[in-house]
């Protein structure tokens, strides 16, 4: 393993590899980039990459094996896998096989480098859920590791999604994430137009862990973004 996070791309095509390492590089990713399967799965064996862009079909072994024989070796390293429009039935048999999201060619690199930041977010947040053992505000007390919420000491239930949010928020208290941010990593892809999506899941976490939903303490609106986290010192004032 070397310092900078790096990110493996296995392409064949000369052309998608050279211009996926030039906007792949912009993100601050080290590439290593081969147009090999054998050998991308070897390296991805060998080393620990942040993402792996895998293309389906390759010289030494396709994509699908590749993918298939990382999954078998427990790597839950994110694949993202770059299909064509006549693999139809190969890239749905590619997320069977354990890859993380896939794109198909011909695509734009606006869409791919999108797909790629959801991909990173997602492992960047689970990250911090396994170092944070207990995050408080003032009553309300958040364990990221094992995903339970209390408010005056007891138990609150939320969702998946409920939680996810509200540990997200907490993690970064007074920091305002616009709809979309939230959609992009809670969900995990990049939506159009479901900002009511966030709205209603807001809606229901206030309502469970707000003294007053109508008054929110914790999740508070940013009027024309979004939503932010109170900061603990607000917190504190209030009580
Ligand atoms: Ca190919």
């Amino acid at each position: 393993m070397t310092g900078d996070p790096a990110i493996l791309l296995v392409e064949d095509e000369p052309d998608i590899a050279d211009l996926l390492t030039l906007h792949l590089g912009d993100l601050g990713y080290r590439i290593d980039a081969v147009a090999d399967g054998a050998l991308g799965l070897q390296k991805a064996l060998a080393e620990s990459y942040a993402l792996i862009i895998l293309d389906l079909m390759l010289p030494g072994m396709n994509g699908m094996e590749v993918c298939k024989q990382l999954r078998a070796s427990q790597r839950t390293t994110p694949i993202l896998m770059l299909t064509s429009k006549s693999e139809e039935v190969d890239k749905v048999l590619g997320l069977e096989l354990g890859a993380d999201d896939y794109v198909t060619k011909p695509f734009s690199i606006r869409e791919l480098i999108a797909r790629v930041r959801a991909l990173l977010r997602r492992v960047e947040l689970d990250q911090p859920e396994e170092e944070v053992g207990e995050l408080a505000f003032g009553d309300l007390v958040i364990e990221p590791s094992k995903r339970k919420v209390r408010l005056n000491g007891a138990a609150i239930e939320l969702t998946a999604k409920e939680f996810d949010l509200l540990a997200l928020f907490a993690q970064h208290p007074g920091r305002a994430f616009s709809r979309q941010e939230l959609l992009d990593k809670v969900w995990g892809y990049q939506y159009a137009g479901y900002s009511h999506t966030v709205n209603s899941h807001i809606n229901r976490l206030r309502s469970k862990i707000e003294p007053d939903p109508a008054n929110p303490r914790y999740v508070q609106t940013v009027w024309g973004v979004g939503y932010r986290f109170a900061e603990e010192e607000e917190l504190a004032s209030t009580e």
